[in-house]
Formats: structure tokens, C-alpha cells, sequence
């Protein structure tokens, strides 16, 4: 058998390996498997994401309440200041300054509810992202239990079809030491570009790429001892 008639069947054989692994890699297990690492992977995404935004929110809390300290600590001393001036007699009063503590005294007020309602705010969507966090990770952990128990089937399924891609891939082994170096090392570089490196040269066309090649290819595939590339897609061209 010539080498490249070897080459060719070295190529049938590497298709098989492919092809086996290609299906252990498309079971429906192995799909649903993947589809539940993805969601399991996301979900952990989201709630990291969830947390980070919670801790800007407690922050931001803080800052709220060191804030509405302030604000009651004014208060406070307005307060004191309004207590000062109800004991003051008529006479010792100033419309103004009383005027100023009034408006002082809203204006704290105002403020002290205006806080309260971001307050509010912030801890109900801090509220609403922990739920959030709760119910996904109740979801997480339902996936997860789905996961283990798809494994052990995945597992089962592999131990049953590993067994024929390990005879393939046998084969193939040993076909590759009947392949000339020269050639092995050709089809090797070519397949990092192009899959099945070797085309059938029918008719002056390259049967994986389908181009027109012109008349004196053949000739020089026969009598060439080296590999003839297609000059379009680069692969081992053989006669048959
Ligand atoms: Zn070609």
C-alpha cells in the first residue's frame, strides 16, 4: 500500500476518534450538565454582584445615620435655644432672632424627614436584594442537587462509550507508526488550519475545497515523494 493510501486511512480512522468523542461530548446528559454549570456559574455571578451593591447601600446607610445624628443634635440645641426664649419677658425679645429660630428649626425638621424617607428607601431595596439573594441561592442549591445526580449518570454513560473511543484511539496510534514521519508531521501542522488534511484529487479538483487545480497536478502527485498541497486550501492531495 503506498503512503499516501495509508495517510488517507490514517484520516478515516482520526474522523472515528472525532467523531466518538464529539458524541460523548452531545449526550443529552452531558448537555443538561453544562446548561446547569452555566446557570450555577451565573447565579454566583449575580449574588457577588448582589453583595457588592449591598455593601455600598450599608455604607451609604451609615453616612445617613451619622447625618440624622447631626440633624437631631441641632434639634436639639434649637430645642434649648426656643426653651431660652419662652422664659425671656416681652421686652426681651427680638422678632428676628426669633423669626431665624423658627425657620432654623424647619429647616432642621424638613431635613430630619427628608433622611428618613432615603432611609426607608435604601433599606427596602436592601431588603429586596437580600430576598433576592435568598431565592436564588434556593435555586442554586436545587441546580446543584440536579448537577450531582446527572454526574453519577454522565459518569455511568462515559464508563460504557470510553471504552470504544480508547479502542479507536488505539487504532489510530498504531496506524500513525505506519505513516512516514514526513507525512504525519504535514498532516499534523495542516489540521491546525483545516480539518481532514487530506483531499482526494478527482478530476483535477480538490475534493475539500472543490477548486479547480490545473491538469498537471495529478501527474506530479504521482510521481512526486513528497506531499502535493492543493495550492487553495493547502491540504494533502491524494489519487485514487
Ligand atoms: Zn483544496
Amino acid at each position: 500500500m503506498d503512503n499516501l493510501q495509508i495517510l488517507w486511512e490514517y484520516q478515516q480512522a482520526d474522523m472515528e476518534v472525532e467523531r466518538c468523542e464529539k458524541e460523548l461530548k452531545n449526550t443529552p446528559t452531558r448537555k443538561k450538565l453544562v446548561k446547569l454549570q452555566r446557570f450555577l456559574q451565573a447565579s454566583q455571578n449575580k449574588i457577588a454582584e448582589l453583595e457588592k451593591m449591598a455593601v455600598v447601600k450599608q455604607n451609604t446607610l451609615s453616612d445617613l445615620e451619622t447625618q440624622n445624628k447631626a440633624l437631631l443634635e441641632d434639634l436639639e440645641d434649637l430645642n434649648k435655644d426656643i426653651g431660652y426664649y419662652s422664659e425671656c419677658g416681652d421686652d426681651e425679645l427680638d422678632q428676628k432672632e426669633i423669626e431665624q429660630l423658627v425657620k432654623n428649626t424647619e429647616k432642621t425638621y424638613d431635613a430630619i424627614v427628608g433622611l428618613k424617607k432615603q432611609v426607608s428607601k435604601i433599606k427596602q431595596e436592601v431588603e429586596g436584594s437580600d430576598k433576592a439573594v435568598r431565592e436564588l441561592l434556593q435555586k442554586m442549591v436545587a441546580a446543584k442537587n440536579e448537577y450531582d445526580g446527572l454526574r453519577v449518570e454522565y459518569n455511568k454513560e462515559m464508563e460504557g462509550s470510553s471504552g470504544a473511543l480508547k479502542e479507536l484511539k488505539e487504532k489510530l496510534a498504531a496506524m500513525e507508526k505506519q505513516v512516514p514521519e514526513i507525512l504525519i508531521s504535514e498532516y499534523k501542522r495542516i489540521k491546525g488550519f483545516r480539518p481532514n488534511p487530506v483531499a482526494i484529487l478527482s478530476e483535477n479538483r480538490c475534493g475539500g475545497c472543490n477548486m479547480q487545480l490545473p491538469s498537471g497536478v495529478a501527474a506530479a502527485v504521482m510521481s512526486s515523494d513528497k506531499p502535493v498541497e492543493c495550492e487553495n486550501c493547502g491540504r494533502i492531495l491524494i489519487l485514487k
